[in-house]
């Protein structure tokens, strides 16, 4: 079976998922919208500038379909029917849940936003705007460019090693002399240090899996998968085609 999205949260009140190369993530946006208007919802879509700064989206945003935000790297919302959505080619998807304020986040953490502290922010956010304590939080990273292949030079990780000196555990030296970075290993270090007690990362790399995945790095590849999540609405059916078993 060809696999169009990865569920990367499902409950009875949240789903999120993370698309393949069997969609676009225009597509998926654009089919997202449309089922919004159905249930009165929205799909919230930032304008990616690899910065820190991250959307609230409340209920003046129910019933708009697409809502941009530009110049975000994420959003955070309470309120059900709103899909939060980002773009990745490698970059990691950072999604947040928290059930206890029933409240959801979601950031796009490449390099850029690791080093300024995107996720971190997440959680500050979150406990800013909904009460949310880190160790009430559900956070997981999706496929993103893994150790394996993320060779970057050594100005970058001198960038990583002056803000997080603990990083040069997460730094590999191949045989030829280069360097890779494990970003997921940094980004799940940086929550740990936020407070949050259930982060995982997918092991699936991006830039390995061309069958299944789009990259920009290894390819050069400018169709993304997109990452969304939404709180469900009681009483409807929410996204449609996300609750489809099928995927
Ligand atoms: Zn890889």
């Amino acid at each position: 079976m060809t696999v169009t999205e990865l569920k990367i949260i499902d409950d009875r009140q949240v789903f999120a998922s993370f698309t393949t190369r069997q969609t676009t993530a225009y597509e998926r946006r654009e089919a997202l919208a449309r089922e919004a208007e159905g249930i009165g919802g929205a799909v919230v879509w930032p304008h990616l500038v690899h910065g820190t700064d991250i959307a609230v989206v409340g209920e003046e945003s129910q019933g708009k379909g697409l809502v941009v935000f530009e110049d975000h790297d994420g959003a955070v919302t309470d309120v059900p029917g709103i899909a939060l959505t980002v773009t990745c080619g490698d970059c990691l998807p950072v999604y947040a849940w928290d059930p206890v304020h029933r409240a959801i986040g979601l950031v796009h953490a490449g390099w850029r936003g690791i080093l300024a502290g995107i996720a971190a922010e997440m959680v500050y956010v979150m406990g800013r705007e909904y009460g949310s304590r880190p160790e009430d939080l559900q956070v997981r990273i999706g496929p993103g460019i893994d150790a394996c292949c993320f060779e970057v030079k050594e100005d970058c990780y001198g960038l990583f090693l002056d803000k997080y000196p603990w990083a040069e555990d997460y730094m590999y030296r191949r045989p030829d002399g280069s360097f890779t970075l494990d970003l997921k290993g940094i980004n799940l270090e940086i929550l740990t240090l936020c407070g949050v007690e259930d982060a995982l990362a997918s092991e699936r790399c991006t830039c390995c899996e061309e069958d299944v995945f789009y990259s920009w790095r290894s390819r050069k590849e400018k169709d993304r998968m997109l990452a969304y999540i939404y709180i469900k609405v009681e009483g409807t059916p929410g996204f449609k085609s996300a609750e489809d078993p099928s995927l």
